[in-house]
């Protein structure tokens, strides 16, 4: 097992934390700690504008093959790269699922065509993704999905609904699961597929989320339209393709948010010691456990560095999705513990949340995307027990 970094990752974290420091100032210092969970409403313009600004310094796909215009380093150095990001207050990325979902799948398994059209835009911060999975009927059920596409005159006409689309409203491009075999039922007969926004087939609907702010949509397909050849893999292998994209959300595009959370939980304690709650022997012990519980973090991550350096996922990482999402939750919880009466007041006028009751409220969240925690826990049973697999109905 290989815990910690060697001498040369070492040299490129102080690279990375020198670019930070050189480029995240000025006009871009609002931004320091911006965007994050419960927060991400926040500046958007801005944040397109530091994308841009991380594509120059050749910040994006660093983890990419350098054939489709990546830096192609190694998971370790991936890792710092985020870690030194969120001890600067790099702000909440809004190109998080371009670089980390579309992106990734497109150089496992587009064309040649497909690259070259997507990738530059993802690379330079110009074309931002969204991903049109869930619906209404087909969230944990994926395979659910009843939004169809049917090719006529050399296009895609696409017809359903898709919820919770992140980012929506941001985005110019959209990675949609549709249903492109009339009659099929659950995985087969379904297409993945690459569909512009900016069209009158789509009406995007934003949704208030419990923060008051609205960081996902409905999106409404009504005789939407993408070309013939906008797809990844061959019409009816849109399942494969899908669970392929899955695989990069659960992998290596969540590792180094810990730093993050260690800056949400020396702000935990800072309020602690602030109002002196730090004196109250419970709240010592879940601050206490929380650090604890951060640590192990870490270290689950670092077992997962610690194998093949391919990209390809450990045993460990189908517990991680599950342990950093109850981990945040419960750090919420504790951050309202720790403010007591005062985390059920808002400060005055114009009444916007704490970055504390941000927190609380949007880790809420973080136990149902990505696969709730009973699915996690399926997960686990199935794969990682090799307990029997639940009784489906398809
Ligand atoms: C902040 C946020 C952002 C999101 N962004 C996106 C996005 O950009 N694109 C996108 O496509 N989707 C997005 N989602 C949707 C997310 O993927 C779904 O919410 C998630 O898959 C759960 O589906 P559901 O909400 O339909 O709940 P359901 O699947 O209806 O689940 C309801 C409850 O039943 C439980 N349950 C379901 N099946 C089982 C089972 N077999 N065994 C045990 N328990 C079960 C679940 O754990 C849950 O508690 C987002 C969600 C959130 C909260």
């Amino acid at each position: 097992m290989k815990i910690g970094f060697s001498a040369e990752d070492e040299a490129f974290r102080r690279q990375v934390a020198d670019w930070l420091q050189t480029h995240l100032c000025g006009e871009f210092e609002p931004l320091r700690f911006r965007g994050g969970p419960g927060d991400e409403h926040m500046f958007p313009e801005e944040r397109k504008a530091w994308e841009r600004e991380l594509a120059k310094g050749g910040w994006i796909g660093i983890g990419w093959p350098s054939e489709c215009g990546g830096r192609g380093l190694s998971i370790s150095q991936q890792v710092i790269f985020h870690e030194e990001y969120a001890r600067a207050g790099g702000p909440g990325r809004m190109g998080h699922i371009g670089e980390g979902l579309i992106g990734p799948t497109l150089v496992a398994l587009g064309s040649e065509e497909q690259r070259q059209r997507f990738l530059p835009g993802i690379l330079e911060g110009r074309e931002f993704w969204c991903q049109g999975y869930s619906e209404p009927s087909a969230g944990s059920d994926l395979a659910g999905v009843k939004t169809r596409a049917q090719l006529e005159n050399g296009e895609w006409i696409i017809n359903g609904q898709k919820v919770w689309t992140s980012l929506a409203h941001e985005s110019q491009w959209c990675f949609v699961l549709a249903r492109t075999e009339q009659g099929s039922l659950g995985h087969k007969g379904l297409t993945f597929l690459l569909v512009p926004m900016d069209q009158p087939g789509i009406a995007v609907q934003p949704i208030q989320q419990l923060t008051g702010t609205s960081e996902f949509n409905e999106v409404f397909f009504s005789d939407a339209r993408t070309a013939a050849d906008n797809i990844i893999g061959a019409p009816g292998d849109g399942w494969k393709v899908a669970m392929t994209l899955l695989g990069f959300e659960r992998g290596v595009s969540t590792l180094g948010q810990q730093m993050q959370f260690r800056n949400e939980l020396e702000e935990v304690i800072r309020a602690a010691q602030d109002n002196g709650a730090d004196r109250d022997p419970l709240i010592r012990q879940r601050l206490a456990q929380a650090w604890v519980g951060l640590k192990v973090l870490r270290y689950n991550s670092l077992r997962m560095l610690s194998g093949t350096q391919d990209g390809s996922l450990r045993g460990e990482a189908m517990i991680y999705k599950l342990a950093w999402s109850n981990w945040h939750r419960d750090l919420g919880k504790l951050a309202m513990d720790v403010l007591g009466p005062q985390a059920e007041l808002l400060e005055g006028a114009p009444y916007e949340l704490s970055r504390l009751q941000s927190l609380f409220l949007f880790t809420r969240s973080d136990t149902i995307y990505g696969g709730s925690n009973e699915i996690q826990r399926n997960i686990i049973a199935e794969r990682a027990l090799g307990m029997p697999r639940e009784p489906r109905a398809r």
